[in-house]
């Protein structure tokens, strides 16, 4: 990776990276903005999970300059929601404008700092502006309701207001796109957003955080994008227990997400959940294989293994098993590993040391309880990240197999029967994202209805990843019971007010109640 590449970036987004022995333009670049200065411990390391290299370092957030991060956004929330929300859509409209000026060079700096396929950081990007196109169109549609009330003369309705300032907690393996859905949505609806991103992403908040304060500064907005750059949990924890973040959506691993939604209930506040998945394809007697094929690797592969709707899972009818087997053994040994920002490349690195320990670890597992590893499984002696993805033939009621283990590893399942298979795809605690690869309409209508798949998106003849932004996304049980993006998912942000207008000059009670004032 050349040093020319990352400086070009950190100038384009004027990030305040900090190279160690480099004095100068890169040493101190960019403003500190609505990032604190900080002092040399509250600071945080930049890697790149191409090649594992140190990029640098960025200021923190300090305690004090979140509390001030905190005020700001609370005054801002105020002004904020006295814009009406169509002039609240083109603020967004106008980031959508800027995010496709800098398509390409965020997507780079994904590619650089995250280490998904250039392509897919596209998308990623791509993705944003998608949510934002929505939720310009949304901010002209925040519908209340209006019923016929039951008193003479009275006028009965629902309203939506803004809650005020949103806490945004988002995960590694999507450091922009998950926070534009609810960035997005929840400023059109007249909300502040405060932005914890993941420590191992900074510099892609960053970036986006400059472009947002860009457009911010140009229309003379209130400063509703506000970002809280933690190295560890004090500053998120403080977020969690803040009541003036009346919502705290939450994206990141269920074990974390438990925590989280304990304390912001023992609160009373409002938390929007997306968590883990273990998401499973079911390819029955009928299936198109070369259409499932591609929906598997794609949906394994992609990301390193490391979406939420990751295809973790096969459950294959016995009649098929070979031949799928056959074809997806075949298809990882053509899959290129390698330099996410080559375009040949399909399976870039995972994220850190810690994943390929995971990675690792899991198939030990696997392999102590008898599994056969079909294909894959080495860690790559190189710098930077690489695992070999597998293939493990496996039993759905193995604990390993049960478990979300963030990394490419794909459990292969005979199973006897459609029923069967629904039934061990729904035995795991989590319930996101799922998928039927059939030819028959009984199957796909069994599989669509309350006796099928239990998660948050089912889907047929189609992956497990890749959703778009128009539907709502989010999972049962385990995942957490949040969604996001598109649909009515703006309800989330938003507080309902029910409104009674009587316009006569009696006061009749509901439920038809004599109560006599005496005169
Ligand atoms: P993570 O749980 O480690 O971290 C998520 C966020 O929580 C980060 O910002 C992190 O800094 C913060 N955090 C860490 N410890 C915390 C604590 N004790 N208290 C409060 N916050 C804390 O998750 P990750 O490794 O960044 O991301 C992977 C996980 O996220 C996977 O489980 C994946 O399935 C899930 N995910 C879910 C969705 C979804 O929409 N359902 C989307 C993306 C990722």
């Amino acid at each position: 990776m050349a040093d020319s590449d990352i400086e070009q970036l950190c100038r384009h987004f004027d990030l305040p990276l900090r190279v160690e022995g480099v004095t100068g333009a890169l040493a101190a670049t960019g403003t500190t903005g609505t990032v604190g200065i900080a002092a040399p411990a509250d600071e945080i390391e930049c890697f790149s999970p191409i090649d594992g290299r140190r990029l640098g370092r960025v200021p923190a957030t300090t305690p004090a300059d979140y509390e001030a991060t905190m005020r700001r956004a609370v005054e801002a929330a105020h002004r904020w929601a006295d814009v009406p929300a169509p002039r609240r859509g083109e603020l967004v409209r106008l980031i959508a404008e800027a995010l496709r000026q800098n398509l390409n060079q965020l997507a780079q700096l994904i590619a650089l700092e995250n280490g998904k396929l250039i392509g897919e950081a596209r998308g990623e990007v791509q993705e944003m502006i998608d949510i934002a196109d929505f939720a310009v169109g949304q901010a002209r549609m925040l519908y209340g309701r209006t019923m016929h009330s039951e008193r003479t003369q009275h006028r009965l309705y629902e309203q939506w207001h803004p809650l005020g300032v949103v806490g945004i907690i988002t995960a590694f393996n999507f450091p922009v796109a998950v926070w534009s859905w609810n960035a997005f949505i929840a400023t059109i609806c007249g909300n502040v957003c405060v932005w914890k991103p993941s420590p191992k992403t900074p510099l892609c908040s960053l970036a986006v955080q400059r472009l947002c304060r860009q457009v911010l500064e140009q229309q003379q907005a209130p400063a509703v994008f506000q970002l809280v750059l933690d190295p560890g949990t004090r500053l998120v924890r403080a977020l969690i227990e803040d009541r003036r973040a009346a919502l705290i959506s939450f994206t990141g691993s269920t074990a974390v997400g438990r925590q989280v939604a304990q304390t912001v209930a023992a609160r009373l506040g409002r938390a929007l959940l997306e968590l883990g998945g273990n998401g499973a394809i079911i390819v029955d007697d009928s299936a198109d294989l070369e259409l499932a094929t591609r929906a598997i690797v794609f949906g394994a592969l992609g990301t390193a293994g490391q979406r939420c709707t990751t295809t973790r899972r096969v459950l294959v009818t016995r009649s098929r098993l070979d031949e799928l087997r056959a074809r997806l053994v075949h298809a990882y040994r053509q899959a290129r590993i390698g330099d996410p920002r080559d375009p040949d490349t399909l399976v870039g690195p995972v994220i850190d040391q810690n994943a390929v320990r995971n990675f690792e670890q899991a198939l030990a597992a696997a392999r102590a309880l008898g599994a056969e590893v079909l294909v894959g499984g080495r860690v790559l002696p190189r710098p930077g990240h690489y695992v070999e993805p597998a293939i493990v033939l496996a039993r759905n009621d193995w604990d390993i197999v049960q478990r979300e283990t963030f990394a490419p590893i794909l459990y292969l399942i005979p199973v006897d029967s459609l029923e069967q298979a629904i039934e061990l795809q729904n035995q795991t605690p989590y319930g996101l994202s799922s998928g039927l690869f059939t030819r028959r309409l009984d199957a796909a209508e069994l599989y669509l209805s309350h006796r099928g798949s239990d998660c948050g998106i089912a889907n047929v003849n189609l992956g497990t990843s890749g959703a778009e932004i128009g539907g709502a996304f989010g999972g049962e049980k385990d995942t957490g019971g949040g969604r996001e993006a598109g649909s009515d998912a703006w309800k989330a942000y938003m507080r309902r007010q029910t409104n009674t207008i009587n316009w006569g000059s009696t006061l009749p009670l509901a439920q038809g109640i004599e109560f006599k004032v005496p005169p």
